[in-house]
């Protein structure tokens, strides 16, 4: 499945770039491994969270 990628921006301070961690958090709530992307503005450093294995903010 292919998404067209939105242009994320900071709701804070309105940058578009932003750096993609990944995290995981294994088991927390007993029945699956939870994957979590972290978008980090790279301009202000807030930090968005996006839960699900597939991001549709598929950066490289
Ligand atoms: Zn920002």
């Amino acid at each position: 499945m292919t998404y067209e990628t939105p242009q994320l921006t900071c709701p804070l301070c309105g940058g578009q770039e932003f750096s993609r961690e990944e995290a995981r958090s294994d088991s927390r709530w007993g029945f699956t491994t939870h994957r979590m992307t972290l978008m980090v503005c790279r301009r202000c450093s807030h930090v968005l969270h996006f839960y699900g294995g597939n991001s549709i903010f598929d950066f490289d």
